[in-house]
Parts: C-alpha cells; structure tokens; sequence
C-alpha cells in the first residue's frame, strides 16, 4: 500500500520532537534513516565522529520501531544503498509510492540544496529544536551593518524569561558576567573525568564498519566512550550539573596539560545531533542558580553560549550562506601546516590542543579559538582550509555551527560581520591561562630568538601586515598604539621572526 508521508530523519535530527515527525500516523507514514557515503566522506571526518552519528541513528530507529513506527534503515553496507540522501530520497520515495515527502530544515546549507533540487514534493519544517528561526533571526539582523551576539543574547534572554528578574531586568544587575570567567586554574584543581558510556552491541559493529571502510581518515577510535542514546546523553548531562557547572564559570577559558575537558560539559556533539534538548538544559542550569547549586557567573556563562553564541551562530550562517563560505578579507593563501593533522609540532600548546583533538575528536572552546585557531589567523592560512580541519575533526562538528565560529569568529574572515574584532593574541595569553609553557621547547618571554614562542613574532607580524584593515578598528587602538611605540630595530626583527618562521611553514616544515 502506497505511504500517505515519508519522513526523512537526517543523523543531526535524532529528537522525538523533530518538527517532521509531528502527527506522523504510524499507520500510513513511513520513516526514512540512511547512512551514506557521500555525508561521511565529504569532509575526512573523524572516525569517532562517524561512528557516533551512525550508532545513534542505530538506536533512535529501534526506539522508534518500538513506539510502533515503521523506519526504513538504510545501513553503509547495504548493497542497494546508492550514497547520497537525495538519491535515497528518491529511490524510496518510489518505491514506498510516497504522496508526499517531509523534511527538517538541515544544518548544511549543501544538503538542504541538494534534497530541494532533487525534483520530489517535500514540505518543509522549520527546526523548532532551536529557539529563534531562520525567519526571525533574519528580521533581528535586517538593516544593521554589523552584528552583536551581546544584543542578540539580551532578546533571547528576555524571550526565554531566563535569569530574570520580575520587572525584566536581568539578575545580579547585568547581562553578562564574563569578566569573572577568566580564572586560570590553579596548581591544586583537578577536574572530574566525564562520565563515560561503554559501547554496547549496536555501538561495537559500528565500530568495525568504520574501522574497516574510514581507516584513511585522521583521528582515533581506540576508547570511544560517548553517548549514543537519549537516556545517556542525559547521563552525560546529569553528570555535569553535579560535578563540572559549579567550576565550569570560573575556569571556563583555562587550560591544562593533559586536561581536555576540564569543567566543560562535553555535551555539544549529543545537543547537535538531537539527543538533547536546548530547553531543557537552560532550565536545569536556571534551576541549579535559583537553588543556590552554582554561582551567577557559572549559570548565566553557560546559558549565554546556549542561547547566545550557539543560536547567534546559526542564524549568521542561514543569513549568510552560501556566499559566506568564501569570505577571505584578508586574502589568505597558506595551507594547512601537516602538523594540523599529526600534533607534531613543537609548540606545546599546538601539540596538546590537536593531540586531544585527534585522541577524543574534543577540544574545548579556548582550545579552538586560542589556540589552534589563533595559530591560523596569525598565520594566515586560507580559510577553506582551516574550515575543513575543524569540521572534519570535531565529533560535534556541523557546518552551520563550524563555519561561522571558524570562518567569522576566528579568521575574521567575513570582514568582521560576526565579531567586532579578530581574536589576535601573542603567547602571553595561552601563559596566563594555561601551564602549556612550562614544558615547550620554546621560550614565551622571548620574541625575536631562535628559540622564541612562535606566537609572539607572528602575533605582531599580523598587526603589522594588516595594519591598512585593522589600525581604523577602535577595539584594535590600544595594539597599534604599542607597535606604534615600539622602535624600528624591533618591529625589523619581529618582522624578520615571523617571515623566518612563515617562510619554514611554505617550505613543510614542523615549527
Ligand atoms: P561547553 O564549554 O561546556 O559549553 C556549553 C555549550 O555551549 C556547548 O556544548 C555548545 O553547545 C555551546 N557553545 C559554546 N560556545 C559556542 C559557540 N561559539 N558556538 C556554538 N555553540 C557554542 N561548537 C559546536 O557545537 N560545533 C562546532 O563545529 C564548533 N566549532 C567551533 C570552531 C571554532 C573555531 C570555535 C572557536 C568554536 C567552535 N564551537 C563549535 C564552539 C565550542 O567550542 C564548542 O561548542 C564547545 O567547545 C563544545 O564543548 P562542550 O560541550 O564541552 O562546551
Ligand atoms: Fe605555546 Fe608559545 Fe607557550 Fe610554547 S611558549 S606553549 S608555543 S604559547
């Protein structure tokens, strides 16, 4: 019997309340799952990455097969499997004699181009899982020149009623605490292990089709331990409330050898693919402050990267796609150093931050942005290239999410149209919020040396080689009033420094 709907349920969409599976009949409708080629292989993913979306589309088809829906899972390695979403689409879309097709907005613009040009009757919905709409965040952005996630965060705040207080005002007399979340961690705190989820018989065949068919790609997969299922993720997500969010506001930039996750949540990759629920988490943060669990600075910390930074992001790239993507205001054309895809570097600070990256397909948000991504911007890489690092390697890696913090917050490269000014920084910043300097090779006090930290010639070398962008940028005054004050001898040997060190990166060479 012909199917009055087919649903498509992408591996990112795995909610029970996604917004095309609403008043789906189980008698007339049919769901759609595939696991394809041409998703897992369009970037070189991170095996674990791969292997977490595959196990939980596993398990979220079984859990819905057991609330009497009928799923039809398209496996890797199923023979009949033609390797793209539209062709499945199309393919069962016949052959189930489908009247109508239904879908989620997705989280690739690439994707979501190419289901709508695939010739089929689709009816499109918007994704409810996020708090404001593409439609909505479009009327907030219309007619600004540039934007400001802080006045964004203000209208989902007050849209939310989070941290309010009756009168509308914000608690504690401000909207934003971030000054108090700069702590560098001290010799004694040591952060709690994440809780870890030992991979069950769905997880394990996964496993080994990955090992098998993505063995060319970078990454581990030796102890993969994430959440596959809602019931686990939330786990994962109790887990912090009790033992990461009191710290997570004091120390939420600090950095520590052999620490990857700190008091971070680590639940980014379960939240994007759907195994969490955004509401739900700022309300238990809410709660935790009301009752007196965890301090302002760690509450409204969190729920700022939630509601602020996480929605802002999307909506610059659903705004700004697909044009976006080949933002380069600064004209980079160096490629990727090697070392992106090995951690062998020198640079303590490189090495642990990819090393953790490539060991747990996790880094926390200073990791990318201070560190590796700092290391980007300061020396130019093109940014296609650094996009496609991070979007490969990060298991809660999606491109409406990773292009707009790669590309806008940390290149710079769509001309300052996200942030207001690039995240620049010499190696003074990762010494104060991090021990990595302590065990380099290098020498952060010292600039201009053979063996001084690569960070602070390249740092100037930067501000000097764009002084035309950014010397007009008023958040940028007080960095061209210290080169300005500095002698010609030294800018010489800063400028030497740097292209000796550019120079090593164009010829292959590990620095
Ligand atoms: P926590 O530090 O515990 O933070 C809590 C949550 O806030 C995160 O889980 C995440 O959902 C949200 N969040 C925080 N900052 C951001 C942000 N800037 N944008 C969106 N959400 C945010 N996050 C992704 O989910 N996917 C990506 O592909 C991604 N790429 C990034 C690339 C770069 C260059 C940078 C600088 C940041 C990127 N982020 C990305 C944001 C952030 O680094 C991760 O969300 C965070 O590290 C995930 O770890 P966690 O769950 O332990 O987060
Ligand atoms: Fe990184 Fe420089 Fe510190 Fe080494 S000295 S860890 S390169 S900041």
């Amino acid at each position: 019997m012909p199917v009055r709907r087919l649903c498509l349920v992408l591996g990112d969409q795995l909610s029970f309340d996604l917004a095309s599976l609403a008043d789906l009949d189980p008698q007339r409708d049919a769901v759609l799952m595939v696991e394809v080629m041409e998703e897992a292989t369009y970037v070189a993913h991170h095996p674990q990455k791969i292997a977490l979306i595959f196990s939980a589309m596993r398990h979220f088809a079984q859990a819905l097969q057991e609330r009497g829906i009928i799923v039809q899972y398209v496996a890797l390695d199923d023979p009949l499997n033609t390797g793209s979403v539209p062709t499945e689409l199309q393919r069962w879309h016949a052959s189930l004699q489908a009247e109508e097709v239904h879908a989620t907005e997705c989280g690739d613009w690439r994707l979501e181009h190419s289901i709508r040009e695939c010739g089929l009757p689709l009816v499109w919905h918007s994704d409810t899982r996020f708090l404001c709409s593409r439609e909505e965040f479009a009327k907030w952005a219309s007619g600004k020149i540039q934007l400001r996630m802080e006045f964004f965060y203000r209208e989902m705040r007050r849209k939310q009623r989070l941290l309010l207080n009756s009168d509308g005002t914000p608690v504690g007399g401000a909207w934003n605490f971030d000054a108090d979340n700069r702590k560098a961690l001290p010799k004694k705190v040591s952060a709690p292990y994440p809780a870890r989820f030992a991979p069950d018989a769905i997880t394990r065949d996964v496993l080994e089709l990955v090992r098998e068919r993505f063995a060319s790609h970078y990454g581990s997969l030796d102890n993969f331990d994430y959440p596959v299922t809602h019931e686990d993720a939330q786990a994962l997500w109790q887990y912090f409330l009790d033992y990461g969010l009191a710290a997570f506001g004091d120390y939420q930039d600090a950095m520590a050898m052999d620490e990857p996750f700190l008091f971070h949540a680590r639940i980014s990759a379960a939240l994007n693919i759907g195994l969490l629920d955004l509401r739900q988490l700022c309300s238990d943060v809410e709660s935790a402050y009301w009752s007196g669990g965890v301090a302002l600075n760690a509450a409204e910390g969190f729920i700022r990267q939630l509601i602020g930074w996480r929605e802002y992001v999307r909506g610059v790239y659903w705004l700004k796609m697909p044009d976006y993507a080949d933002g380069n205001s600064f004209g980079n054309t160096r490629a990727l150093p090697e070392f992106y895809w090995t951690g062998q570097t020198k640079m303590n600070c490189m090495s642990q931050a990819i090393g953790q990256s490539l060991e747990h397909a996790y880094a926390h948000h200073i990791q990318r942005l201070m560190v590796t991504g700092n290391f980007a911007l300061l020396a130019g890489i093109a940014p296609k290239e650094i996009c496609e690092w991070y979007l490969a390697i990060y298991m809660d890696a999606f491109d409406w999410v990773e292009l707009p913090n790669t590309l806008g917050m940390v290149m710079h490269a769509d001309g300052g149209y996200l942030g207001s000014k690039p995240y620049c920084a010499s190696g003074q910043y990762i010494k104060r919020m991090s021990d990595y300097c302590g065990s380099c090779a290098y020498k952060v006090k010292e600039s201009t040396t053979e063996d001084a930290c690569p960070f602070n010639s390249l740092y100037w070398h930067f501000v000097m080689r764009h002084s035309n962008l950014l010397r007009g940028n008023q958040r940028m005054s007080m960095v061209y009033k210290n080169l300005d004050r500095m002698t010609e001898a030294k800018q010489d040997a800063l400028w030497q420094r740097g292209e000796s060190l550019l120079s090593k990166l164009d010829a292959g060479e590990a620095i």
